[in-house]
C-alpha cells in the first residue's frame, strides 16, 4: 500500500532534502562513502532490533501497534536517508540503478521457477 505522498514525491525531491540537510550542517566532511555505508548498516541493525526477539507471526502484526510502526518507519527513513546520501556523494542515478538491478533480479529469479520458493527448483 502506498500513501498519497509516495504517489506525488520524486526521488529527486528526497535527494534534495538529504542534500540540504547535509549542506546546512557542513556534514559533507563526514559523508565519505565508507562512513555512509557503515551508517546505513547501523540503521539496518536498529531496524532489526524491533524484530529481534519476537516471533515471525508477531512481526507480521507489528503494524497494528501505531507507536511500534512509527519507530520502525523512523529506522526505514534513516536507512533510505543514508542510501540517498550515498547516491548523492557518488553521483549515482538511483532510479536508473534500481531499475537495472530489478532487471538483474528478474533474470536471476525467474518468476516461473521461484514462485512460492526461495531456492531453484531441483532438476526433474
Ligand atoms: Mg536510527
Amino acid at each position: 500500500m502506498s500513501g498519497q505522498m509516495d504517489d506525488t514525491t520524486t526521488v529527486a525531491e528526497l535527494r534534495a532534502l538529504v542534500r540540504q540537510f547535509v549542506d546546512r550542517r557542513n556534514w559533507q566532511v563526514f559523508h565519505a562513502p565508507k562512513n555512509l555505508s557503515m551508517a546505513l548498516a547501523v540503521e539496518a541493525a536498529e531496524l532489526m532490533e524491533h524484530f529481534q526477539w519476537i516471533s515471525v507471526d508477531d512481526s507480521r502484526r507489528v503494524g497494528e501497534d501505531a507507536s511500534a510502526l512509527e519507530a520502525i518507519s523512523d529506522e526505514l527513513a534513516d536507512i533510505v536517508c543514508y542510501a540517498l546520501a550515498l547516491t548523492n556523494e557518488l553521483g549515482i542515478d538511483f532510479t536508473a540503478s534500481f531499475r537495472r538491478k530489478m532487471i538483474k533480479n528478474e533474470a536471476k529469479y525467474p518468476a516461473d521457477e521461484y514462485r512460492g520458493r526461495r531456492q531453484k527448483k531441483p532438476p526433474e
